[in-house]
């Protein structure tokens, strides 16, 4: 089995959520008591998120970019950046080191395109949805999406940041998120990126609506599959 490198702490409420799914995934898929090789470095998210705040993308993506090349040095066999706000700079990241960085939109992506949806509603923190790194990709790779009007942005940012992030659930935010995922399905999105690591806290991707696609999981999903590849490949062979 590889090892996962996991660059987390941002926050940490979705690397304990990743650090989970991805051991529940290994032991589902090798039975008994096995679970997955795993580095995470953590960072302190509040000195990220004065990083954000001031723009200092070039700042984040050395910090970034040294904690990769540590996971690197301590075993890790692909790297994974456990937000989608920070691929923002994930080319720095991955121009830091040699092993393969996971990226969540393009894995994401993938998974929309096998469910057959094509104009999916991006929930996710405002530089995510207003920088472009993300929606340009997803055009990039044939899907039309679409964000929330900008009252709505600032909604979901602001419940991202000052609630999930900060470990609070509130069926009030949950109500104001299901609105906004009305209003673009009455403009015709016909699918949901839950497009922040923790929206998963608060949204059920298989309750909505239309379709949910959760990062977190599709993410950690494909650091298994990455991992796994061998020992599937193993398997299959015995089975032959
Ligand atoms: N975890 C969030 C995301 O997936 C937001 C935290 C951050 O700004 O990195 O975008």
């Amino acid at each position: 089995m590889k090892t996962i490198g996991l660059i987390g702490g941002m926050s940490f409420e979705s690397s304990a959520v990743y650090y989970r799914r991805i051991n529940e995934m290994v032991r589902e898929r090798l039975g008994g008591l096995a679970s997955a090789e795993v580095t995470m470095h953590s960072v302190n998210f509040e000195s990220i998120v004065a990083l954000q705040k001031a723009g200092a993308w070039d700042k984040a993506a050395a910090r970034l970019g040294d904690v990769a090349l540590r996971l690197q040095i301590a075993g890790a066999d692909c790297v994974l950046i456990c937000t989608n706000t920070m691929h923002l700079i994930a080319p720095e990241v991955a121009a830091n080191i040699s092993v393969p960085l996971i990226h969540i939109i393009d894995e994401t992506a993938k998974a929309i395109h096998e469910a057959g949806c094509k104009r999916p509603l991006l929930l996710a923190t405002r530089y995510t949805m207003e920088h472009g790194f993300y929606t340009d990709r997803m055009k990039n790779l044939g899907l039309d999406i679409m964000v929330p009007e900008a009252n709505d942005r600032t909604t979901v940012h602001d419940i991202i940041f000052n609630e999930l992030c900060a470990g609070k659930v509130l069926d009030s935010s949950r109500d104001n998120l299901m609105a906004i995922i009305e209003r673009a399905r009455a403009k015709g999105a016909d699918s949901i990126i839950l497009g922040c690591t923790e929206i998963c806290l608060i949204l059920d991707p298989d309750h909505l609506p239309l379709p949910g696609f959760d990062t977190t999981t599709i993410h950690a999903r494909a650091a298994v599959d990455f991992a796994l590849e061998s020992e599937m490949v193993a398997d299959e062979k015995d089975a032959a």
